[in-house]
């Protein structure tokens, strides 16, 4: 799969997607992310790629046509029009389930914005989708930009030691994972669920899936009504309401005693 992320910082966008898993699946060949700079296609002779807004207010606007010649640069380059992304706090909410749909694609483009954002008519004009990373405003789109192509990266095939390092993480199915626990078997007077030291595999996963619906329960009830989930899961579950209600009638009667 190839990234290109269309940037007036490729630098900044290099230092991150140089190190650890992300670096070293480009150097493997695994993915292919590549950063452009924007300002290299300005045709103002002072390079300058922004301008004041029409109508007045703060700040400074990209302007259209270095982004739109960066742009079809690239589809040159490339020899069609990769999907191209904008992040923006406008965008739809990314997901899990959105970044597993993109991995599927050849080519992605990925347009950061900076300053006050981008002229409206190249948006228009050359965008595919608008995506957002969270109800926050940013200064610029290259850390969205970083998380979307992290996120996608990791479900390529040989980045991550297999398929399960990510299906069975947060999200994935629509669930939260599991606590995880490494050595030392104690610390600060704590120590790890003894089922985990079983050797027992079928225990471990049963807890493992409790654990996961637990968490996803008490932290992001949202979330169950998306997650597959089998009869046992379901029992659990009702069993974990039961519970809580007769907590809470616990905790009401105390507080009125
Ligand atoms: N004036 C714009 C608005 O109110 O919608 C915000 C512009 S923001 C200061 C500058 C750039 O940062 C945006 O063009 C976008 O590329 C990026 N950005 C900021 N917050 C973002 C978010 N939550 N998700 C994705 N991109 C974001």
């Amino acid at each position: 799969m190839r990234i290109d992320i269309l940037t007036l910082f490729p630098e900044m966008c290099e230092a991150v997607l140089s190190e650890s898993i992300i670096g070293r699946s480009r150097q493997a060949g695994l993915v292919e992310i590549n950063c452009r700079q924007i300002r290299d296609y300005t045709l103002d002779k002072h390079k300058r790629v922004d301008d004041t807004p029409y109508g007045g207010g703060m700040g400074m606007i990209m302007q259209v046509q270095p982004i739109y010649d960066c742009y079809m640069s690239l589809c040159e380059e490339v020899g069609k029009k990769p999907h191209l992304i904008y992040m923006s706090p406008q965008g739809k909410t990314l997901t899990q389930n959105r970044v597993r749909e993109l991995a599927q694609m050849e080519n992605i483009a990925i347009l950061c914005g900076h300053y006050e954002g981008i002229d409206e008519r190249v948006i228009e004009e050359i965008v595919d989708e608008e995506i957002s990373i969270g109800d926050y405003v940013l200064t610029g789109g290259e850390l969205p930009a970083l998380v979307l192509a992290d996120s996608i990266s990791r479900m390529l095939p040989g980045v991550l030691p297999n398929e399960e390092a990510f299906s069975d993480e947060s999200h994935y199915s629509s669930l939260l994972e599991h606590p995880q626990y490494t050595r030392p078997y104690e610390w600060h007077g704590q120590t790890v669920p003894d089922i985990l030291l079983s050797g027992h595999h079928a225990n471990i996963n049963k807890w493992k899936r409790q654990q996961s619906l637990m968490r996803t329960y008490l932290r992001r009830p949202d979330m169950l009504s998306k997650a597959k989930l089998d009869k046992k899961d379901i029992e659990f579950l009702r069993e974990l309401k039961a519970q809580q209600k007769a907590l809470d009638r616990q905790g009401t009667e105390n507080a009125d005693s």
